[in-house]
């Protein structure tokens, strides 16, 4: 038998995936206390796990479900660092489904290190501020006025953080009101609409095996906004953030549209042959694998377990928009996705089936098939 802990009780999966073993694979599986120095699988709490002290136990492989280091992914200004060094190293040019991006820290940030410091002389972190400045004069020369720029704190999440302008001084004066390090990046302005009015974002959920195999997930899911999208006001949140939460708080409309403000891939496959001629396979789903394959070469070196004693599996969640173009855009990696509700049971499945069990093979046949499907 083997003894999974689980101490990531912040994520809704895990939780459910380790219910799922001991439900469904009983006779393989049972739950060893939290501080159990012995266990062949553990649910970690994410940015806590205690790397340095898994891999010890003699002739027993250690499964977690995080990897180490993965938040160069998944922390907003990490993604552009490590996109921007790639391309400088092997010259890459940059993405062209990454909308621009740079790393702005506030201000004040640099002050509270000087006046903290002994030396007299201390250099501020230098950040992206003349780089963002340039980028947009020359922006604004070639295209006008539909240049505009979105500004999200590095570790926020469910749209909290964010201001849209096309204003650059007034994104920087709202960065410098704040601690934490921020993304600038290109507002995409003129996104596909549903029906013409409203805007949405589309969820893929991607599962990184223990062999370094990346897997995407059949099912995604459209988070719509319940208001209608005007590209010359930047100022409603409800019209131009897409976030879940944000919509069920502050939409008046929420759930008016579609069930919870989500519509799955069945739908608007639909959707798209009706009114615009073209499919998910053939206009969506090669983009995106492109844009999650290059993700995960680039850092592969970064993160991989390769020669550690413990090996490591994990789900992101992957953010786009779909232009009016039909162009693709990544908007940020998510390390610790929740599940749409409709989604959980066959996730959770599909999470045991691709990335345990082939790590700790059931001693009984199984049932089901895996909703994953390997692309890299
Ligand atoms: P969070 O972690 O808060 O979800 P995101 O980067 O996903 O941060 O941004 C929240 C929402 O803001 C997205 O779902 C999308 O609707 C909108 N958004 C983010 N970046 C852009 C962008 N570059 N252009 C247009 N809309 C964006
Ligand atoms: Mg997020
Ligand atoms: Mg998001
Ligand atoms: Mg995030």
């Amino acid at each position: 038998q083997y003894g999974f802990v689980s101490r990531d009780s912040g994520s809704s999966v895990y939780k459910a995936t380790a219910e799922y073993l001991l439900q469904e694979r009983g006779h393989d599986w049972k739950r060893l206390p939290p501080n159990s120095s012995s266990f062949h699988l553990m649910f970690g709490e994410r940015n806590k796990l205690p790397f340095g002290r898994l891999g010890h136990d003699p002739g027993r492989v250690n499964l977690v479900n995080y990897y180490r280091g993965s938040d160069i992914l998944c922390r907003k200004t990490a993604l552009v660092k490590v996109f921007k060094e790639y391309c400088s190293i092997v010259k890459y040019s940059y993405p062209k489904w990454l909308p621009r991006s740079f790393r702005i820290f506030p201000k004040n940030i640099i002050k509270t290190n000087l006046r903290n410091s002994n030396q007299s002389l201390v250099k501020e972190k230098p950040d992206d501020r003349a780089e963002l400045i340039a980028a947009n004069a020359s922006l604004v020369t070639e295209e006008g006025s539909s240049v505009a720029w979105i500004a999200k704190i590095t570790s926020g999440a469910k749209g909290d953080g964010i201001k849209i302008s096309d204003n650059v001084e007034e994104l920087l004066q709202y960065v410098d009101s704040h601690d934490r390090a921020f993304v600038i990046q290109r507002y995409i302005r003129h996104p596909l609409l549903l029906g013409g009015t409203r805007k949405f974002d589309i969820r893929c959920w991607v599962l990184l095996d223990a062999w370094y195999n990346v897997y995407l997930f059949r099912e995604g899911v459209l988070r719509t906004c319940s208001e209608s999208y005007d590209p010359n006001d930047l100022s409603k949140v409800t019209s131009h953030l897409t976030n879940h939460c944000l919509q069920k708080e502050q939409s008046a409309n929420f759930g008016q549209y579609e069930v919870g403000n989500e519509m799955f891939f069945d739908e608007f496959n639909r959707y798209l042959m009706d009114r615009h001629g073209t499919s998910i396979e053939s206009c969506v789903l090669p983009q995106i694998k492109d844009i999650m394959k290059k993700c995960f070469h680039i850092v592969k070196e970064k993160i991989n377990t390769h020669g550690l004693g413990y090996v490591c599996f994990q789900l992101f969640g992957f953010d786009f928009l779909l232009d009016e173009n039909m162009k693709m855009w990544l908007v940020e990696i998510n390390g610790a996705p929740a599940s749409a509700q409709a989604l959980l049971p066959h996730l959770v499945r599909s999470i045991v089936l691709t990335a345990i069990d082939p790590v700790f093979p059931p001693s009984q046949p199984r049932d089901g098939d895996s909703w994953f499907t390997k692309i890299a």
